[in-house]
Protein backbone atom coordinates (compact mmCIF):
# COMPACT_ATOMS: atom_id res chain seq x y z
CA UNK A 1 0.00 0.00 0.00
CA UNK A 2 1.94 3.31 -1.37
CA UNK A 3 2.31 5.43 1.54
CA UNK A 4 3.37 9.27 1.10
CA UNK A 5 4.98 10.81 4.02
CA UNK A 6 4.52 14.67 2.71
CA UNK A 7 0.56 13.86 2.04
CA UNK A 8 -1.49 14.89 4.79
CA UNK A 9 -4.13 12.34 4.45
CA UNK A 10 -1.97 9.79 4.18
CA UNK A 11 -0.68 10.90 7.38
CA UNK A 12 -4.34 11.04 8.88
CA UNK A 13 -4.93 7.26 7.48
CA UNK A 14 -1.92 6.66 9.47
CA UNK A 15 -3.11 8.32 12.89
CA UNK A 16 0.04 10.54 12.65
CA UNK A 17 -2.48 13.32 12.54
CA UNK A 18 -5.43 13.48 13.88
CA UNK A 19 -9.13 13.72 12.68
CA UNK A 20 -12.54 13.05 13.94
CA UNK A 21 -12.64 9.85 12.04
CA UNK A 22 -16.14 8.55 11.37
CA UNK A 23 -14.75 5.26 10.02
CA UNK A 24 -12.44 3.24 8.92
CA UNK A 25 -11.89 -0.01 7.55
CA UNK A 26 -8.86 -2.05 5.76
CA UNK A 27 -9.36 -0.16 2.81
CA UNK A 28 -11.22 3.11 3.45
CA UNK A 29 -11.60 6.04 6.04
CA UNK A 30 -13.51 8.77 6.41
CA UNK A 31 -13.55 11.62 8.36
CA UNK A 32 -14.84 15.41 9.36
CA UNK A 33 -13.75 18.40 6.84
CA UNK A 34 -12.34 20.88 9.09
CA UNK A 35 -13.80 23.54 7.16
CA UNK A 36 -17.25 22.03 7.14
CA UNK A 37 -19.21 23.87 4.14
CA UNK A 38 -22.50 22.00 4.82
CA UNK A 39 -23.88 21.23 8.77
CA UNK A 40 -22.74 17.31 7.94
CA UNK A 41 -19.52 17.50 5.62
CA UNK A 42 -17.34 14.03 5.27
CA UNK A 43 -14.02 13.33 3.57
CA UNK A 44 -14.12 9.46 2.19
CA UNK A 45 -10.31 8.50 1.31
CA UNK A 46 -8.47 5.36 0.24
CA UNK A 47 -6.09 4.24 2.40
CA UNK A 48 -3.61 4.01 -0.52
CA UNK A 49 -2.69 7.07 -1.85
CA UNK A 50 -4.26 7.65 -5.62
CA UNK A 51 -2.97 11.38 -6.32
CA UNK A 52 -6.46 12.31 -8.04
CA UNK A 53 -9.22 10.70 -9.23
CA UNK A 54 -7.52 10.65 -12.92
CA UNK A 55 -4.62 8.49 -11.33
CA UNK A 56 -7.58 6.07 -9.92
CA UNK A 57 -6.68 2.65 -12.73
CA UNK A 58 -8.76 -0.62 -13.74
CA UNK A 59 -7.67 -2.11 -10.76
CA UNK A 60 -9.18 0.83 -8.55
CA UNK A 61 -12.87 -0.10 -9.91
CA UNK A 62 -14.58 -2.17 -6.99
CA UNK A 63 -12.39 1.43 -4.05
CA UNK A 64 -14.08 3.77 -5.98
CA UNK A 65 -17.91 1.97 -5.90
CA UNK A 66 -16.91 1.23 -2.19
CA UNK A 67 -16.17 4.80 -2.04
CA UNK A 68 -19.90 5.76 -3.03
CA UNK A 69 -21.60 3.07 -1.01
CA UNK A 70 -19.93 4.29 2.10
CA UNK A 71 -21.34 8.08 1.20
CA UNK A 72 -24.81 7.05 1.57
CA UNK A 73 -24.17 4.81 4.70
CA UNK A 74 -22.71 7.72 6.37
CA UNK A 75 -24.54 10.30 5.04
CA UNK A 76 -27.26 8.83 6.52
CA UNK A 77 -25.52 7.64 9.93
CA UNK A 78 -24.79 11.34 10.77
CA UNK A 79 -28.41 12.83 9.72
CA UNK A 80 -27.88 13.80 6.23
CA UNK A 81 -31.07 11.68 5.27
CA UNK A 82 -32.95 14.59 3.01
CA UNK A 83 -30.10 14.13 0.56
CA UNK A 84 -26.06 14.81 -0.08
CA UNK A 85 -23.77 16.47 -2.47
CA UNK A 86 -20.86 14.02 -3.51
CA UNK A 87 -18.37 15.90 -4.93
CA UNK A 88 -14.71 14.81 -6.08
CA UNK A 89 -12.61 18.07 -6.52
CA UNK A 90 -9.85 16.75 -9.72
CA UNK A 91 -6.54 18.48 -10.67
CA UNK A 92 -5.84 21.89 -10.60
CA UNK A 93 -8.89 23.57 -13.32
CA UNK A 94 -11.01 20.87 -10.61
CA UNK A 95 -10.24 23.03 -7.51
CA UNK A 96 -8.31 20.31 -5.54
CA UNK A 97 -6.55 21.21 -2.85
CA UNK A 98 -5.51 17.95 -1.42
CA UNK A 99 -3.77 15.39 -3.58
CA UNK A 100 -4.78 12.44 -2.24
CA UNK A 101 -8.14 11.49 -3.31
CA UNK A 102 -10.90 11.98 -1.80
CA UNK A 103 -14.86 12.29 -1.81
CA UNK A 104 -16.55 15.05 -0.03
CA UNK A 105 -20.24 13.93 1.27
CA UNK A 106 -22.14 17.26 2.55
CA UNK A 107 -25.99 17.52 3.68
CA UNK A 108 -27.61 18.39 6.07
CA UNK A 109 -30.46 21.24 6.48
CA UNK A 110 -30.06 24.42 3.79
CA UNK A 111 -28.93 27.45 3.69
CA UNK A 112 -25.44 25.90 3.64
CA UNK A 113 -22.47 28.25 3.52
CA UNK A 114 -21.23 27.49 -0.28
CA UNK A 115 -23.03 25.59 -3.06
P1 LIG B 1 -11.23 22.37 -1.79
O1 LIG B 1 -10.53 22.95 -0.58
O2 LIG B 1 -11.28 23.32 -2.95
O3 LIG B 1 -12.54 21.69 -1.50
P2 LIG B 1 -10.23 19.70 -2.08
O4 LIG B 1 -11.34 19.05 -2.85
O5 LIG B 1 -8.84 19.23 -2.32
O6 LIG B 1 -10.24 21.24 -2.30
O7 LIG B 1 -10.65 19.52 -0.57
C1 LIG B 1 -9.76 19.45 0.47
C2 LIG B 1 -10.59 19.45 1.74
O8 LIG B 1 -9.79 18.96 2.80
C3 LIG B 1 -11.09 20.82 2.15
O9 LIG B 1 -12.51 20.80 2.28
C4 LIG B 1 -10.40 21.06 3.49
O10 LIG B 1 -11.21 21.77 4.41
C5 LIG B 1 -10.12 19.65 3.96
N1 LIG B 1 -8.99 19.48 4.86
C6 LIG B 1 -7.73 19.92 4.69
N2 LIG B 1 -6.95 19.56 5.72
C7 LIG B 1 -7.74 18.83 6.56
C8 LIG B 1 -7.52 18.17 7.81
N3 LIG B 1 -6.33 18.17 8.41
N4 LIG B 1 -8.56 17.53 8.38
C9 LIG B 1 -9.77 17.54 7.80
N5 LIG B 1 -10.04 18.13 6.62
C10 LIG B 1 -9.05 18.79 6.01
Amino acid sequence: MSHDPNCIFCRIAAGEIPAQKVHEDDELIAFKDIRPAAPVHLLIIPREHIATLADAEPRHQALLGRMALLATKLAREHGADNGFRTVINTGPDGGQEVYHLHMHVMGGPRPWKQG
